[in-house]
């Protein structure tokens, strides 16, 4: 598979960030590139690393960009695998070279990266024909894909931010998690819906707060919902810095668990604790047997959101949670359907990272240490220092 390759330079005048961009795509015959490439420029002093939903991969401190389009953040290695499910398209490397910026630095900074993005998408255009809109677009994962029936009356659509699950009832829809906020994905989205059912949605809700998860949440209120979260979710989404900005708070909050009976079926919500947020929300449909376990279960390596009350070392008990529901089929915020089997070896994997990070702390690990003595690469997953610090802190503030 060849590629071409394009260096894109936006030189700082608005920012004092001077922002290198390589977009890297496919030759016009090669419409499906097998893999990913990242050019990546880590910071000395601040290895987190941001996976953006569009394909973009930024090098900057998670709290230093205030981008609406922002997923997750991980090292290199983590950058590298989080960006392939959302291969195929282009991956950008963006260098900060002052990693603190001013709000309105970071505002110039989050258009400068979006035009990025939109040039890439105006180059994907000019090649050759992308196979329908949400078919085989030139940015998988970008791209709100065709809706699947998981089982009946229950669908998914990936793509476009987190995958959505649709519930379909005599009554109306209920609908879990509304993507990263545009108009293209929830008309894409809509319309994908539409293909299945012509009745309005009348409920959503949402796994947490994350931007891919609430992002068009406004325009399912205004098109008659109501959005049901945690009250945790709701406070979170108002004061991130990622998502205080996007419209669709909650209409409809509640502190640990909520039963909706509606059109004749049943979605409970229910807060087991804190992972990969502190307002992770697990969404069953107890007569399907599925539960939507979202980002706390990952294909890649786990990520914690420390800034916005996610715990390491509570994680396995939401999982602990979600075993005691009798489910077959777990959806995760991406990816595919796990099995209950995955679930249970994905518990033990974390169960596994803490108590070695437990062990190593007893034998004098110190928080600078301990990414060092425990080690992952038997379970597939790669923590940053980062983690392993706020695990430390975790793990000695007992
Ligand atoms: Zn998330």
């Amino acid at each position: 598979m060849s590629f071409s390759r394009i260096t894109l330079w936006f030189c700082g005048a608005a920012a004092t960030a001077s922002v290198a961009s390589t977009l890297i795509w496919p030759q016009p015959a090669a419409r499906r590139p097998a893999g990913i490439s990242v050019n990546a420029a880590i910071p000395r002093r601040n290895q987190d690393f941001t996976v953006m939903a569009n394909n973009l991969i930024t090098v900057y401190n998670q709290q230093m960009v205030s981008s609406r389009r922002v997923m997750h953040s991980g090292t290199r290695e983590e950058a590298k695998r989080a960006a392939l499910p959302y291969g195929r398209g282009s991956v950008s490397a963006f260098k900060l070279e002052r990693p603190l910026l001013s709000r309105a630095r970071q505002q110039a900074v989050s258009s400068l990266l979006l035009a990025a993005s939109l040039m890439a998408s105006g180059l994907w255009a000019q090649g050759p024909p992308a196979g329908g809109r949400g078919g085989r677009g030139p940015a998988a994962g970008q791209t709100v894909e065709k809706i699947r029936q998981l089982k009946p009356n229950l669908y998914m659509i990936t793509g476009g931010g987190a995958n959505t699950l649709i519930r379909v009832t005599p009554d109306g829809l209920i609908v879990v998690d509304t993507k990263n906020p545009s108009d293209e994905n929830y008309n894409r989205v809509m319309e994908e819906i539409r293909s299945v059912s012509a009745l309005p949605v009348k409920f959503v809700l949402n796994t947490h707060h994350h931007p891919d998860h609430v992002g068009n949440n406004q325009k399912f209120i205004d098109a008659g919902a109501q959005v049901v979260a945690l009250d945790a979710l709701k406070t979170r989404m108002a004061s991130d810095p990622r998502t205080k900005d996007i419209p669709g708070l909650p209409t409809v909050t509640f502190a640990k668990d909520y039963v909706l009976k509606f059109g004749g079926a049943e979605v409970d919500a229910h807060s087991f604790g804190r992972g990969h947020t502190g307002d992770d929300t697990m969404v069953y449909f107890p007569d399907l047997k599925v539960v939507m376990v979202s980002d706390q279960i990952t294909d890649a390596t786990p990520i914690a959101d420390f800034a916005n009350g996610g715990s390491a070392v509570e994680w396995t008990q939401i999982l602990d949670g979600v075993l005691k529901l009798d489910f077959e089929m777990a959806i995760p915020g991406r990816g595919e359907p796990k099995t209950r089997a995955e679930i249970e070896a994905y518990r033990a994997k974390f169960a596994a990272v803490v108590s070695r990070a437990s062990e190593a702390i007893k034998a004098g690990a110190t928080r600078d240490t301990l990414a060092t003595q425990v080690k992952t690469d038997d379970l597939g997953w790669q923590f940053n220092p980062q983690f392993y610090g706020q695990l430390y802190d975790e793990l000695t503030r007992k």
